[in-house]
């Protein structure tokens, strides 16, 4: 080793960045993003794949689990529709989507209502859009018969896409709006599933910038400020974004806007947004007569349904 200061080779704070490192190394997405925690974290290579697999059984737990349960959420507004959809998707009912997709839906609609109901999830990357990635990975994997490796690569290759908006925007709902959480998670998951299937690395982009642009201006205005309506449901359709942008990646089709342009659009919508659209239940939905019931409900002051 050449002395205390060692030159950090996998350092990327943009998409940018992230293509060139994967040239220059030969390597996929997931492999600069674990290379990047190595030397960040000072951390060997088993010791970040470990920390990934811890999560990745919480993810798997909380699927299991919201997939085969009615439980409610103490405000009764959750609970019980991930089972249903993954009834829906064993039935003999008429269907438009493949396996894959119904059964990504129903997994990310399984990870919000256990976080609803207090189970354990995985905030990746956040609580909000904790569905989405966990939904469009573990369901690929089962379509594709992918091994956990390729799991790996896929979660390692979102959270490349996240780390980028994180440094250029923001994760947040209550500073970006929804477009920074579930927007933010069908990205990460778009270019994950990308990768998981054998697109390249600008394939792995191009999915992520168009899964962005598509939900670029959605707002955050949940009932009664919690995290479940619409946001469990939202996970959902944010998982499909997820795969049809991978679908369009695949066949060959290109973001006109690059990725880091559309996050930095991502940045100046959040914002313009007003602060009732920002997670502060002053707004929207929030502001619905069903919304004002919730808050009625859950004790939260009253204020003037639209
Ligand atoms: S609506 Fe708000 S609270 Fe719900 S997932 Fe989106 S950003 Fe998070």
């Amino acid at each position: 080793m050449a002395g205390h200061h060692k030159k950090m080779k996998y350092q990327f704070k943009t998409s940018a960045d992230l293509l060139k490192l994967a040239a220059k190394y030969k390597m996929p997405i997931s492999e600069i993003a674990i290379n990047y925690e190595i030397e960040t974290f000072k951390k060997n290579r088993k010791e970040i794949i470990e920390k990934m697999a811890r999560n990745l059984m919480i993810m798997r737990e909380a699927v299991k689990k919201g997939v085969n349960t009615n439980k409610k959420s103490f405000t009764g507004m959750s609970g019980g529709n991930a089972k249903k959809m993954y009834q829906f998707y064993e039935s003999r009912k008429q269907k438009l989507l493949n396996k894959t997709a119904l059964v990504a839906m129903s997994y990310a609609m399984a990870t919000g209502e256990m976080n609803a109901a207090m189970g354990r999830i995985v905030a990746f990357p956040t609580a909000g859009g904790a569905g989405t990635v966990p939904a469009g990975i573990l369901s690929v994997a089962e379509g594709l018969r992918l091994s956990d490796n390729k799991i790996f690569a896929g979660l390692f290759t979102a959270s490349a896409i996240g780390m980028i908006i994180a440094e250029n925007a923001t994760l947040a709902g209550a500073e970006g709006g929804c477009q920074a959480e579930v927007g933010s998670s069908a990205a990460m998951a778009a270019a994950g599933i990308t990768e998981m299937r054998g697109g390249n690395s600008a394939q792995c982009l191009n999915a992520a910038a168009l899964a962005l642009k598509n939900m670029l201006g959605l707002t955050c205005d949940p009932l009664g400020g919690l995290v479940e309506v619409p946001c469990i449901k939202r996970n959902a359709v944010g998982v499909i974004t997820a795969i049809s942008a991978s679908e369009m990646a695949m066949a060959g089709i290109e973001t006109f806007v690059p990725f880091d342009e559309i996050v930095k659009a991502m940045k100046n919508i959040g914002n313009l947004m007003a602060a009732e659209l920002k997670e502060t239940a002053l707004g929207g939905l929030a502001i619905t007569p069903t919304g004002c019931k919730i808050r009625k409900k859950i004790g939260l002051p009253p204020i003037k349904s639209l």
